[in-house]
């Protein structure tokens, strides 16, 4: 059993039932269990500035699927609310991000975990914080100082 966590986003087509509904579609994933979602967040769009803000959250889930499966069920979900891959951090549906996978630190090009955007996205860290606030991040340290270097840009709990 690894305890994982995932990064929701979404800008498009009702945000925040997007995130709900990603959330409710992760405790359908074989071989898991979702421990626990975080609050919703907003925050302001990283890459082309042209778009609606985000709705955030982090999930922690305990699974026994590999990784590449992980991600390939994740993948599954995003496609199943309409994402399109056209520009590079352009507007979407939704995003989910395998942040964290147990201590496994992995580099390929289609998986890297610790997700190496992690450091500068307040967007992910203080989600992340509120569900996980002792977590050590494999080859990136405790979470808590990542917080603490990451000023908020912009991010504020959704309402
Ligand atoms: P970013 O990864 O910087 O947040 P993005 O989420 O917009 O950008 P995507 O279009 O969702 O990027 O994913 C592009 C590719 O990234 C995917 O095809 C996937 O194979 C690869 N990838 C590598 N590491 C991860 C990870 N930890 N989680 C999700 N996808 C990953
Ligand atoms: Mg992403
Ligand atoms: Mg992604």
């Amino acid at each position: 059993m690894v305890t994982a966590y995932i990064g929701l986003g979404s800008n498009l087509a009702e945000q925040v039932l997007q995130v709900r509904r990603a959330c409710e579609a992760l405790t359908q994933l074989p071989e898991t269990r979702l421990l626990e979602c975080s609050s919703l967040y907003l925050s302001p769009p990283m890459g082309p500035a042209d778009q609606p803000d985000y709705v955030n959250a982090v999930a922690a889930l305990e699974t026994t699927l590999l990784p590449y499966d992980l991600l390939a069920g994740i993948q599954a979900i995003e496609q199943a609310q309409g994402r399109t891959r056209e520009v590079r951090w352009g507007a979407r549906t939704l995003d989910l991000d395998l942040l964290v996978y147990g201590d496994q630190i992995i580099s390929d090009k289609a998986l890297t975990v610790p997700h190496p955007g992690m450091p500068e996205r307040a967007f992910v860290l203080y989600p992340l914080q509120e569900i996980a606030p002792m977590l050590n991040i494999p080859g990136l340290g405790p979470l808590a100082a990542l917080v603490s270097n990451c000023p908020k840009n912009g991010l504020k709990r959704h309402a």
